[in-house]
């Protein structure tokens, strides 16, 4: 059984803006002004504003370098009203350049305020400069300036929000286009998880969960008392491929949302988890359960399902190459000891015969376990089984890489070798049939029993593989003549 191993979540770099803002941040309002009766009287109207519920954060600057300074390490910044001479004449002017151009900040609403009109005439300054308002200050009263600000704030809001949905986008599109390219469940598992943090905005620890039944197989899958099993999990959920969310670790939070996303088949979001339902159209759901640090915003609920309906289609995609891999191997494969079968055993066989028309050297050899149905007789089928895969153990270990190794049926095996001469031929497959009947086979805990065989190897180059497995049988049928537990070659 393989090892249950937590995921290795590698994590690409993509700058994003952390901006978590819930429905108590108050809106930040910057006063830049030299003036401090300017900044006295605009808190005075400025801090009575309530809009959506949110008061207003007054922050002031007495000139534009200060302000240059505070607008580098202060985030969401909604307004600023901003004074033009300062320091300078045109000191406001250039500040808003900065802050657009240099900055890169798109989103704040600059209302100029200007106590010298005279100085930046308003439709030569509306046209050259990114503002949003200009105001002369004689005219500016309270009611004015109350109106001016909260048609910003709205402005903001609008701005930010599409900036959001864009930025949520862009990293939808990245996703899928990375999820798309992965074919391995267990990869992709990883990759559901790296994908979501990322546009949660967290870390990306979690587990992936899918209903039982599903056709492809996860080897170190563990089953949840609901029908699900746990496929995957990142180093921190490592302990819930044991512990399957049961009572004793007390993972019922994570247990009680999964429920409920599987039961209601959509995503469920609470104060710590984010609970993504994948729907891949098979009916088999699939649950990415991921812990957000930080509460979801409403809004992100729209996109977060865009999201998800994506990944359920790269998702799908994966599952689906996995069954064609399974079926694929399914058909090529001995069911019971997962050597080739004889299709793949003659499929196989013609690249090497046409390598022995070159050097002349190909053994085939057919491999019989002498008096096979006492072993069933005297322990059952199931011990039979046992012994079929071990001796298709041996030979995976004993055989080269360039053998074909094959269950020709029954207890039936074939092999072909090629560039092998008579004497290396016999050597091979002697010293094989002599370590298995060497070999004690554990068919119990405390039993074991020894088997022999009996091998025909033909080294006489037939036109076709048929001709050649053919001749290894019947040198097969002389082994067994002679006494089993030989090898014959010729
Ligand atoms: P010999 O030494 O002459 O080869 O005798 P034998 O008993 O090995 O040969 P026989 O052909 O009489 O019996 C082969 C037995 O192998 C009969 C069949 O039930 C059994 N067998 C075939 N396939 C399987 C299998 O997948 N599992 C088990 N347990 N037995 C199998
Ligand atoms: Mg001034
Ligand atoms: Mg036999």
């Amino acid at each position: 059984m393989t090892e249950k191993k937590p995921l290795n979540l590698k994590v690409p770099v993509l700058h994003l803006t952390p901006s978590i803002v819930n429905s108590h941040t108050p809106w930040r309002v910057l006063v830049v002004d030299d003036d401090a009766d300017v900044h006295a009287v605009s808190r005075l109207i400025l801090t009575k504003i309530v809009f959506k519920h949110r008061p207003v954060e007054l922050l002031s600057a007495y000139s534009a370098a200060e302000a240059h300074e505070l607008l580098t390490c202060e985030e969401n910044i909604a307004v600023i009203l901003l004074d033009v001479v300062m320091e300078t004449e045109d000191a406001g002017l250039r500040l808003v350049k900065t802050i657009r151009e240099e900055l890169k900040n798109n989103e704040v609403r600059i209302i100029l305020r200007t106590g010298q009109p005279g100085q930046a005439p308003e439709e030569r300054v509306i046209i050259d400069y990114d503002i949003n308002d200009y105001k002369a200050k004689n005219e500016l009263t309270a009611q004015k300036l109350f109106t001016a600000v909260i048609a910003s704030l709205r402005a903001y809001e609008t701005i930010v929000s599409l900036n959001k949905t864009r930025r949520g986008l862009e990293k939808i599109l990245h996703s899928s286009d990375s999820l798309f390219k992965i074919q391995s469940m267990h990869e992709f598992a990883a990759g559901i998880l790296t994908q979501l943090s990322l546009f949660l905005e967290c870390k990306p620890q979690g587990i992936i969960c899918i209903e039982e039944n599903n056709e492809v197989e996860y080897p170190s899958a563990s089953s949840l008392p609901n029908g699900m099993k746990i496929i995957a999990a990142s180093e921190e959920f490592s302990c819930c491929l044991k512990c399957n969310l049961d009572h004793s670790c007390g993972h019922n939070e994570l247990a009680e949302l999964i429920q409920c996303a599987l039961i209601e088949r959509k995503n469920k979001f609470n104060k710590n988890y984010t609970a993504f339902y994948l729907d891949t159209n098979d009916n088999k759901a699939t649950i990415a359960l991921v812990c957000s640090e930080n509460p979801i915003d409403e809004n992100d609920h729209y996109l977060l399902e865009v999201f998800t309906s994506k990944i359920s289609i790269a998702l799908a995609n994966a599952i689906h190459y996995q069954k064609m891999i399974t079926f694929e191997k399914a058909a090529v494969t001995d069911f019971l000891t997962g050597l080739n079968n004889r299709r793949q055993l003659l499929r196989l066989g013609v690249p090497l015969l046409a390598l022995a028309n070159r050097n002349n050297l190909l053994a085939v050899a057919m491999i019989d376990i002498d008096f096979f149905k006492r072993v069933n007789d005297s322990h059952g089928h199931d011990v039979g089984d046992i012994v079929l895969k071990k001796v298709g153990e041996l030979m995976n270990e004993r055989f080269r890489r360039m053998d074909v190794v094959a269950r020709y049926g029954g207890e039936e095996f074939c092999i072909l070798a090629p560039s092998l001469n008579i004497a290396q031929a016999f050597e091979l497959f002697d010293n094989f049939r002599a370590s298995v009947e060497n070999t004690e086979i554990a068919i119990s805990d405390s039993e074991t029993i020894k088997i022999t065989l009996s091998i025909g190897v033909s080294t006489d180059l037939c036109p076709s593989l048929d001709d050649m497995i053919s001749a290894a049988d019947y040198l097969l049928y002389r082994a067994k003549h002679n006494g089993r537990n030989c090898v014959v070659v010729k």
